[in-house]
């Protein structure tokens, strides 16, 4: 389990991975998109990363709500949306845990799934960030009801994610500009797939 100190604390360390990653992120979309993945993702994470310097969350789901929102407000365009959306839209306010376990993390993420895929319509197989979130969080909620914990749970989620970043290289996009690659889009990697495994890896490593 974490307490909302040490939630804290982990976002910290997933916005420092993606500033770090932006290089990278950049190349993956210049290949297949408009180029913009990387600097929109630095900008968000570094807002992130500046506001929670004087943030003190009184619950988990305020350190959720706080990324997710400081993320829709400046990182700005679809994918600010779609960002914002995987940290805010699984919570619920008035639950205000003190602590999360493997369990609460697995909840959290099921359902922003839910909502990303509704609001985004894209599904595992159409060469977006969902075929790196859903497979994450399928093994969270495996995990969580295997009872294992925290730090295994993470790490199987960073594994299945990792899995499904490589397997979007081997797919046609069926969403955005990556869309009009056809047959071309075929050993390229998506970028917000790419960002979904930074972001779990990101967790694990934070409390192996
Ligand atoms: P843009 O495509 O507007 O330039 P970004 O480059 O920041 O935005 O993000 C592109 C990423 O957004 C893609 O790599 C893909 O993973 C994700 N994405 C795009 N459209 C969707 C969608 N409808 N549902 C889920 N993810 C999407
Ligand atoms: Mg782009
Ligand atoms: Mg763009």
């Amino acid at each position: 389990e974490l307490n909302k100190e040490q939630l804290k604390e982990m976002m910290k360390s997933v916005a420092k991975r993606i500033v770090e990653a932006e290089p990278y992120l950049t190349e993956i979309d210049l290949k297949i998109g408009d180029g913009d993945h990387g600097t929109g993702m630095k900008r968000g994470f570094l807002a992130v990363e500046r506001m929670l310097e004087t943030f003190y969350p009184r619950s988990c789901e305020e350190v959720f709500q706080a990324v997710g929102t400081c993320l829709l407000d400046t990182m700005g365009g679809a994918s600010g949306v779609l960002f914002g959306t995987v940290f805010i839209s699984g919570i619920v306010k008035r639950e205000e845990r003190d602590t999360f376990s493997l369990k609460d993390f697995a909840e959290v993420f099921f359902t922003s799934l839910a909502s990303l895929k509704k609001r985004g319509k894209a599904k595992v197989g159409d060469k977006t960030m969902v075929d790196a979130l859903e497979p994450a969080v399928l093994a969270l909620k495996e995990g969580s009801e295997d009872g294992l914990d925290l730090t295994e749970g993470l790490q199987k989620a960073a594994e299945a994610a990792k899995k499904g970043m490589e397997y979007t290289k081997t797919i046609k996009a069926r969403f955005g500009r990556a869309k009009y690659f056809g047959e071309k889009a075929i050993g390229l990697q998506d970028a917000g797939a790419t960002s979904v495994y930074i972001i779990f890896q990101a967790m694990a490593d934070f409390v192996k």
